[in-house]
């Protein structure tokens, strides 16, 4: 297995080198080198940015699709509740339940009825664990990355409790083994979770899908079946963990929720520095508007956030009778550890050198961040040239400023001819 999977890929035959991807990336992990966009692995935390801003779709994210389900002969389908929100609320959740059975799901489970669990648990967590403040929901993979990456400080912050779509594939699972499980999936974090998945050794899942794909396939018959009875299965509060705000309504105390992954850096740099400490819990989701934005939907999020708004407030609120879930189903077990890839070297004194070679580079570059030379920032460009991957004549303006200073020496060396020369105006040298 590599040391990293990522969902997210580029098409080299695509990619025009337009630098559009670099400024967005939250993680600055790409570069433009050779006309081409090049993905830092480890800094990549699969957010999906590049794949939105991308005008000549280069960018992709990898998934399984609906022929890797014909593997199975009983294959799930586990959809989350942003795939609602994509459709108009006369839509019946039952509709889209049969028209995924007749593109070939044996069954369909509701990952909204596994969040009602991991809500109890989160609950259970934040009122046994007084310290530290504020705690920091364990729900989204991309800000998990995004933690372990830019926010090494913050990852003992993390809810330690399993993410709702393990949980639904244990709840899924129970009595069938055997059978393909598949999850709907609104971004490549989540199919990169399942691949790869961080505080837990691995994933109960056999893949994912795109969402706008199964979208498409099941446009055509959704109207015309005949609704499956018994969903939905969750209840409001499960349903609303597809939109921002909606794991936060479940879990009392003082919390705020954060969707946007540019938003949830500014919220996590305000608790690096030591504040929010009076917030009991924080809600943060990369998508705007939450999962229902996910680069991998084909709603508006903020229609589809509105459309799953509505269909939750039909819902009962409470989730009533349930059977139990194990405690250790809902327990995250293995550490979150810090990626460590801002360390300009592993010993300490060289790492200290290279660290003033960054800054006096950076002071050298305009400071303009313009991205012409590949990299997002004068700053990145100064660490890439100190890493040995970039050099400083890839400053187009600092280029432009050498060339100027040899054009005026070729200028002033043109003027100056050899004292042989007859007209020249070399150094005269006095014949007596
Ligand atoms: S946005 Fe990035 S990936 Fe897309 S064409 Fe431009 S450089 Fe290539
Ligand atoms: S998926 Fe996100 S972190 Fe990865 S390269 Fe694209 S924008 Fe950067």
């Amino acid at each position: 297995m590599p040391e990293y999977f990522h969902s997210v890929t580029l098409d080299r035959d695509k990619c025009k080198g337009c630098t559009n991807c670099i400024k967005g990336c939250p993680t600055e992990a790409i570069r433009v080198r050779d006309g081409k966009a090049v993905i830092i692995e480890e800094r990549c935390i699969d957010c999906g940015e590049c794949i939105r801003v991308c005008p000549n779709r280069a960018k992709a994210a990898l998934t399984e699709g609906l022929k890797d389900i014909a593997r199975f002969q009983r294959p799930i389908a586990l959809i989350p509740p942003s795939f609602y929100g994509q459709f108009p609320p006369q839509v019946s959740p039952g509709s889209i339940a049969a028209a995924l059975q007749a593109i070939g799901f044996a069954r369909v489970v509701e990952v909204g009825l596994a969040a009602e669990y991991v809500t109890e648990a989160v609950v259970k967590y934040v009122k046994e664990h007084r310290t530290p403040r504020p705690l920091i929901s364990s729900a989204c993979p991309a800000v998990i990355r995004l933690i372990q990456v830019r926010f090494p400080s913050l990852a003992d912050l993390i809810i330690r409790v399993e993410a709702p779509i393990e949980v639904a594939a244990v709840i899924a699972r129970e009595g069938e083994e055997g059978e393909g499980m598949f999850f709907i999936s609104p971004c490549p974090a989540k199919v990169t979770s399942i691949k790869q998945p961080v505080g837990r050794a691995s994933s109960g899942l056999d893949g994912a899908l795109s969402m706008a794909e199964v979208f498409g396939q099941i446009l055509p018959v959704v109207r015309r079946v005949e609704p499956l009875p018994g969903y939905p299965q969750a209840s409001r509060i499960g349903t609303s963990w597809g939109r921002s705000g909606g794991e936060r309504e479940g879990v009392a105390g003082r919390s705020l929720a954060v969707h946007g992954i540019h938003h949830v850096i500014k919220i996590f740099e305000l608790i690096e520095q030591g504040g929010l400490t009076d917030y009991e819990f924080i809600e943060a989701q990369s998508c705007p508007a939450g999962c229902v934005g996910g680069c991998l939907t084909v709603e508006n999020p903020f229609v589809a956030e509105t459309n799953l708004r509505y269909i939750a407030s039909t819902y009962p609120r409470g989730w009533g009778q349930r059977p139990k879930v194990a405690d250790e189903v809902l327990r995250l077990v293995k550490p979150i550890t810090p990626r460590k890839i801002w360390q300009l070297d592993d010993d300490a004194a060289r790492a200290m050198a290279k660290l003033l070679l960054l800054q006096e580079t950076e002071k050298e570059l305009p400071g303009l961040d313009c991205g012409s030379c590949g990299s997002p920032s004068c700053r990145t460009l100064a660490e890439d040239i100190v890493r040995g991957r970039a050099s400083i004549n890839d400053c187009i303006f600092n280029l432009r400023e050498r060339v100027r200073r040899l054009a005026e020496e070729m200028v002033d060396l043109a003027g100056k001819l050899p004292p042989a020369m007859a007209g020249g105006e070399g150094e005269t040298i006095d014949p007596k």
